[in-house]
């Protein structure tokens, strides 16, 4: 392992002798009074070296990505160019964050044909208002929504940032913002974003730094932690090409110097490259000891049950076919994990409890918010466990129980007499729940819900099987009415 306090002042892999703890601090005391740690930086000839290595390198190896317009003279791109380059950098960076480049590509394809550009975008809304009449897939596509476009790829508040930023900057009439200092005004953009929208589209000799960045620059500079990367990374920006500069880092350490497999022998900087020098001369040394990997937070452990609420029969009494059902949905608190998105209803658990207790959870959560109540205005035709997942978010660990529960003769108006509605909520019929952009945690859901009827209708009559069901559940049916 390297050490973990600055090896690269030695450029030896030993580790250091241990310091006392008053040692210790006048040297940070004495480090802090240094304006600027030469050693830190690269010469001057280093400089000018990575530099025409790295560009000569992505002109020739650069990937071929649909964000990706080749870089215009800047002289003689217009405008409205630019501000497209623009647009289209945002969109694709906002969607690359925490997320893989071979996934992103459709979901951006998707988003520039109905989006093309910020005008376009500044039109739209966060969510698609679904009524419950059938509709083509055509129609259903030009519904959709920022939220419904954004399905599946997480981190929806990113999705609510673009929307709000592309609405903010028409609204304020002066067109795109061109400088990291007035692009850091529009909500969801930071350093990162502003810093790779003003050098790509507007040629602003700025860094970008990400977590490929970072390790580039910690291993060219054999440094362990990260301490000085932003006036590293802004030390090679070129004065003339710094979109495309910042761009070739970016993409060697997305495609040759990985985390934990990097191809130092085709590496267009190895010859300047501290990490890979100090590893030829030392075997136990490994250009991936840096930089320091940072322990990973902790995940949390949550516990959810979810209840996927079947009404059989159309509330709607406009459509004529009322053989159908319709799928109650809620929808999350703004604030918060996937703030503002729709969902089965469900009730978080304060641990892993039985099926008992989560039922009398989750009748209690509908008894409160949506008056079902058997007894009264409904009844039960089906009660099912089908089964349970793990999502996992960056910071949590959640298991999902998974629940059917199929109503039927619930009276039209009765959601519609909800006095105090605390929870917004919609129901919808399968078509349009299936073409419906839903997170992939709701879609997991309804697809266990799909395949647990399948399984029904393929194990025997389902009328069978669902009277079976009726009667393997109604020990729990009566706990709704609790
Ligand atoms: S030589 Fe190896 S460690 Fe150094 S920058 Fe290139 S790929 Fe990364």
């Amino acid at each position: 392992m390297p050490p973990t306090k600055r090896p690269k002042r030695k450029r030896t892999a030993a580790a250091p002798p241990k310091k006392s703890k008053q040692l210790i601090k006048e040297e940070e005391e004495e480090e802090e009074a240094t304006p600027e740690d030469i050693e830190d930086l690269f010469s001057d000839n280093d400089t000018q070296k990575i530099r025409a290595s790295l560009l000569d390198w992505y002109d020739h190896n650069r990937r071929d990505l649909p964000w990706r317009m080749a870089a215009p003279d800047p002289l003689e791109e217009n405008g409205e160019e630019k501000e497209k380059r623009a647009y289209g950098v945002w969109v694709s960076e906002v969607m690359l964050q925490q997320t893989r480049v071979q996934t992103v590509i459709d979901y951006y394809n998707r988003w520039m044909l109905k989006w093309p550009t910020l005008q376009h975008l500044a039109q739209a809304s966060l969510e698609v208002f679904l009524n419950t009449n059938p509709m083509s897939v055509l129609d259903v596509w030009f519904r959709l929504e920022v939220n419904e476009m954004w399905a599946g790829l997480g981190y929806y508040r990113r999705a609510r940032f673009l929307l709000e930023g592309a609405k903010k900057i028409i609204a304020e009439g002066e067109g795109f913002p061109n400088t990291v200092s007035s692009l850091r005004k529009v909500p969801g953009i930071g350093d990162y974003t502003a810093g790779a929208i003003a050098s790509i589209a507007f040629n602003e000799v700025v860094p970008v730094v990400d977590g490929n960045v970072v390790r580039v620059l910690a291993r060219l500079k054999a440094i362990s932690a990260n301490p000085k990367d932003r006036k590293l990374a802004a030390q090679l920006v070129d004065p003339c090409r710094p979109g495309d500069l910042n761009q070739s880092l970016m993409e060697l350490g997305a495609t040759v110097c990985t985390p934990s497999t990097p191809n130092c022998s085709s590496c267009p900087v190895s010859s300047q490259c501290s990490a890979f020098s100090i590893s030829k001369k030392d075997e136990s040394v490994l250009v991936t000891h840096y930089p320091t990997k940072v322990e990973k937070v902790k995940q949390r452990h949550e516990f959810s049950a979810v209840c996927v609420v079947e009404i059989l029969g159309r509330r709607d009494p406009s459509v004529k076919d009322q053989s159908g059902s319709e799928f109650l949905l809620v929808r999350r608190p703004d604030e918060g994990l996937l703030a503002g998105l729709w969902e089965f209803p469900s009730v978080m658990l304060e641990k892993d409890v039985d099926l008992t207790i989560r039922r009398k959870k989750t009748d209690h959560f509908l008894k409160k918010e949506f008056r079902l109540d058997p007894q009264r205005n409904c009844t039960v035709v089906l009660r099912e466990d089908i089964g349970e997942f793990v999502h996992i978010f960056s910071h949590i660990r959640l298991k999902v129980y998974v629940e059917l529960l199929v109503f039927k003769g619930v009276a039209r108006d009765l959601f519609s007499k909800l006095e105090q509605e605390t929870i917004p909520w919609k129901c919808v019929d399968s078509n349009a729940l299936s073409t419906l952009g839903l997170t992939s945690g709701v879609r997991k859901v309804y697809t266990m819900v799909q395949n647990f009827k399948q399984n029904a209708m393929s194990t025997g009559s389902p009328r069978k099987q669902l009277k079976s069901k009726r009667q393997r559940s109604s020990s729990t049916r009566s706990s709704i009415v609790n």
